[in-house]
């Protein structure tokens, strides 16, 4: 008896009888593959545990069809961490394996790579040899390429050297002088080699490296806290070192793969190992690959986003997550909502092995681990070199004259970076030229028709464009209501951008934020001229906290540090913390010190005031008093049910319905809601969600597990999209 896990929204496995094959079920087991008749149609599944008996009569059962493994595709760990996922995050196991394979492996692509070779059969060599084919000059060519090479040659190198010869390998194959095969491709052990050796540790890096070293023997959680240019990196590549150096493999997480190029590229630098990258701009083939090198262990290294926490990594030895507070670790989206970073620490757990996340800006919930002694903090508070802590300063917007966004005591310290020769960075987390379109005569503003928000002016383009669901429109020329003139109102990047050009002439100045990184080769070329010293000010969303070093920025000036300050989520402090830390950790990374600029209408607002006098650390201390005094995460436990439907009374109708099946919570439950969303329509549709708030993990999990059921049974369900978030990042 086999329960095998499949890509449906039942939650629970499917039993199935061994296959009515020849050599039967011999050594098929948990891991392993299979095509199963599921109804009408044939699934691929996964066997997840081989059981002596079933709860449904033996001639309800159906044997396997096919096994599509040798050897399981998904190890042990892998496995535990697939049924963990779909245990905490109260979603289908099957559902949880579909996210974590690659979609050609759910089609029943292979684990192991194979090669299509065509080979000249004995009949053909005689064949050749009496001079045949006479009349098919297409066939007797490919015939001699193939004999001219031993017989045999892949479909690869065919296809590289004649053309259109695949209509004569099928007659050759009709006629019996070729034969077709798929060979499986052996995966080529490489011996591991340091390419070059890394610069002498400081003192707090080599004690990280022999802490985490020390601890390689089982799990181990650490927090890796460095200040921007600390030196993390190196401390992750040490330990990658000594993880090589035992045979085992390394698993690094990061939060966007197109933007930390530089740390991709200094794993290659160091290592001579095949390194498999996985990220969602592969292809299915791509990703393929990169599974495939990492299940056959030929990759030693996995450096990858979100998803790449389910790799198969059969000798796993260390697990590293850079920049763990990043928001994008969690999957916010779709039918499973999962914290690739959380996933990352049972990972490790569930291999026995140590696990380390690194952050300058740690989140609250890693950093209250720690307090409770669940993680070990090691810090690394000196930047490498005679680098200096950048100096933070605020602007108070209510009494500096201000143009264009930018204040004049901001304009001021620009002029006089630029003079001593450095480069500045403007950091303003919101793109396009002006957030508003807005008639002066009759009021009226420029508004998505899909969202409850307004249109994003973007002059170079002359487009008018939604950024939360895509719409895009002319820039009109005049008022659409009464024909008066518009005007953009606000700032964005590339109006800031247009300002600096105007104040500062002939000073060179690139653009970073999304749409200049829509284009890949823009991006290159962004941190390229800036690199090269020959741009001298950067202007960037949150896009330019993300990997790039520029030295020579020995100015960060901040536009606006108000939003966040007063945000309806309790997490949007933290985040406004972490950016400005962030952001001004790129001010004086080389032998000058940085000068940080913060401009702010609320220069008395507790928040910055606490980062400005104590820095995150202050300000985390505050932070985490303020929340367990409101008793939210991580003092306690949160699950967001979230609803989407064409009209509002649909999504809250079926909120409501679920609230009633909860009946009366257990003690230490609350529930709160349901409410529409902050933007309630979004993309057309509108979003509202039931908050279930816990004191402690097990009764929030046991509640969800009785309620789920029915709220899945409900007649709402149905009408409706609706998702669970177990831990939700963001509460609108
Ligand atoms: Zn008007
Ligand atoms: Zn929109």
């Amino acid at each position: 008896m086999f329960r095998v896990a499949l890509d449906t929204p039942l939650r629970r496995l499917f039993d199935y009888l061994p296959p009515d094959l020849p050599e039967g079920a011999v050594g098929l087991r948990p891991g392993m593959r299979v095509r199963v008749p599921f109804g009408r149609r044939r699934l691929v599944g996964l066997v997840m545990e081989v059981g002596d008996s079933s709860e449904l009569p033996a001639q309800r059962l159906k044997p396997v069809l096919e096994v599509l493994d040798a050897a399981p595709a998904l190890e042990a760990p892998a496995l535990e961490l697939i049924r963990w996922a779909a245990e905490y995050y109260h979603h289908p196991v099957g559902q949880v394996l579909a996210a974590a394979l690659p979609k050609l492996m759910r089609l029943g692509a292979g684990v192991t790579a194979t090669e299509e070779r065509w080979t000249v059969t004995a009949s053909g060599r005689e064949a050749a040899a009496a001079g045949e084919p006479r009349r098919a000059p297409k066939q007797r060519e490919l015939l001699d390429f193939l004999l001219g090479r031993d017989g045999a040659a892949p479909a690869q190198s065919l296809s590289g050297n004649l053309t259109s010869w695949r209509d004569a390998a099928r007659a050759l194959e009709m006629r019996g002088w070729l034969e077709r095969r798929e060979v499986v491709l052996a995966p080529v052990a490489e011996p591991v080699r340091v390419r070059a050796a890394g610069p002498t540790l400081l003192p707090e890096q080599r004690a990280a490296v022999e802490r985490v070293a020390a601890a390689s023997g089982g799990y181990a959680a650490f927090l890796l806290e460095g200040v921007t240019g600390s030196g993390k990196t190196e401390v992750y590549l040490r330990l990658t070192e000594e993880a090589l150096a035992r045979g085992r493999a390394v698993l690094v997480l990061v939060p966007e793969i197109g933007l930390t190029p530089q740390l991709v590229g200094r794993f290659r630098e160091r290592f001579a190992v095949p390194l498999a990258v996985l990220h969602s701009g592969l292809t299915d083939s791509e990703r393929l690959a990169a599974w495939r090198a990492a299940w056959s262990g030929q990759a030693r290294i996995v450096l990858g986003t979100r998803s790449a926490v389910f790799a198969p990594l059969p000798d796993l030895g260390l697990v590293v997550v850079d920049e763990e507070h990043d928001a994008s670790f969690k999957q916010h989206e779709g039918a499973l909502r999962y914290s690739a970073r959380d996933l990352a620490v049972v990972r490790a757990r569930l291999a026995a092995v140590p696990v380390l996340l690194g952050s300058a800006t740690p989140s609250l919930e890693t950093l209250h681990n720690v307090a409770v002694g669940r993680y070990t903090r090691l810090r690394l508070l000196r930047r490498p070199g005679v680098s200096q802590p950048p100096l933070l300063k605020l602007i108070d917007l209510r009494v500096s004259a201000i143009d264009a966004g930018i204040s004049t005591p901001a304009a001021l310290a620009i002029e006089r970076h630029l003079a001593a020769d450095a480069q500045v960075l403007v950091f303003l987390n919101r793109r396009g030229y002006a957030p508003t379109l807005l008639c002066t005569a009759c009021g009226w503003i420029a508004p998505c028709r899909e969202c409850d928000a307004r249109l994003t002016v973007h002059l170079a383009a002359q487009r008018l464009r939604c950024h939360h669901c895509g719409a895009d429109a002319p820039l009109p020329a005049r008022c659409p209501q009464c024909g008066f003139a518009v005007k953009p109102v606000g700032q964005g990047t590339e109006r800031i951008e247009a300002a600096l050009g105007t104040r500062f002439p002939g000073v060179p100045i690139v653009r970073l934020d999304r749409d200049v990184v829509r284009r890949r080769g823009d991006l290159d070329e962004v941190v390229r001229r800036m690199s090269s010293g020959e741009a001298r000010i950067l202007v960037g969303t949150q896009m330019v906290t993300k990997g790039h070093d520029f030295p020579n920025v020995t100015l960060v000036v901040v536009l606006n540090a108000d939003q966040g300050l007063f945000s309806t989520d309790f997490r949007a402090s933290e985040r406004l913390a972490q950016t400005i830390v962030q952001v001004a950790g790129r001010a004086g990374r080389g032998e000058r010190p940085g000068e940080v600029l913060i401009q702010t209408e609320f220069p008395q607002h507790p928040l910055l005031v606490s980062l400005l006098e104590r820095g995150y650390d202050g300000f985390a201390e505050a932070a985490l008093a303020e929340r367990l005094q409101a008793s939210w995460p991580p003092f306690s436990r949160l699950a967001a049910l979230r609803a989407s439907a064409k009209t509002p009374d649909a999504a809250l109708g079926f909120l409501s319905e679920a609230r009633a099946a909860a009946g009366a919570p257990p003690r230490g439950l609350k529930l709160l809601g349901p409410v529409p969303a902050a933007m309630a329509k979004r993309a057309g549709r509108y979003h509202a969600q039931l908050l279930i708030e816990s004191h402690e993990r097990p009764p929030l999990h046991q509640f969800l597990d009785g309620w789920l059921p029915r709220v899945e049974a409900s007649r709402s369900a149905q009408r409706v999209r609706w998702a669970l978030d177990v831990d939700p990042l963001e509460l609108f």
